[in-house]
């Protein structure tokens, strides 16, 4: 579950298990009410919902002569610490001066190489890092403890595992420095 406004409007994702083929083979509103430990008096508006399935895809080119390749159309993977639109936006950046250049006639039209050659490598890398960090995200979910919130030391020792796994595993997620930012 994710804070978007910090009052009162949240991100609540759900998983399926694999005997749960279809996204409606869920109750949706138990599993929201699950999630955040309420009962059927808490009521809430729906603003939007949107179901997906993960997938690791990468187009073997960019570009076919005329026709260039951007955002998701060129590369996908599960969305994780927002390098999906990150990286449609970095496409989008990278293609368009080399475009203008090229139309206008300051740079010889070769210059429109450049897109595959460098937007390719780092998506590339991006989909394998965060394809995997997915799965080390799948393996380290639990159920929460009973006693996360006891007031003694087994609650405290509790607290302080999870912390640092959570830390771990987002600092990892968050500062994937050279990929979105930074790559050369
Ligand atoms: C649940 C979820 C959460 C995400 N969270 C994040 C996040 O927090 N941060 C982040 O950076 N990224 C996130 N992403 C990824 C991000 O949404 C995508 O990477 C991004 O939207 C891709 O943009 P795009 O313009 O390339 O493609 P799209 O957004 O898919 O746009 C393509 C458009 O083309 C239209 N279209 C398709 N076919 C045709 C046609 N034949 N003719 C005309 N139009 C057509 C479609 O209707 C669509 O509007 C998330 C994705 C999902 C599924």
């Amino acid at each position: 579950m994710f804070a978007i406004d910090g009052y009162e409007n949240s991100l609540v994702h759900n998983h399926l298990h694999p005997d749960e083929p279809e996204f409606d083979s869920v109750d949706r509103d138990q599993s929201i009410r699950h999630i955040l430990g309420v009962d059927a008096d808490l009521k809430y508006p729906i603003n939007t919902k949107e179901d997906w399935v993960g997938r690791h895809l990468l187009s073997n080119r960019f570009r076919k002569p005329r026709v260039f390749l951007a955002g998701d159309a060129a590369h996908i993977w599960v969305p994780y610490a927002g390098y999906g639109m990150t990286a449609g936006l970095a496409c989008a950046t990278n293609l368009a001066w080399l475009v203008v250049a090229a139309l206008k006639g300051w740079a010889d039209p070769s210059i429109l190489d450049a897109y595959e050659a460098e937007r390719h490598p780092i998506t590339e890398q991006a989909s394998h890092f965060v394809m995997s960090h997915a799965q080390k995200m799948l393996k380290a979910r639990f159920p929460v403890p009973q006693n996360v919130e006891a007031l003694d030391s087994e609650g405290y020792a509790v607290r302080t595992l999870i912390g640092m796994e959570a830390d771990d595993l987002n600092v990892q997620q968050f500062c994937g420095e050279g990929l979105n930012f930074g790559y050369y």
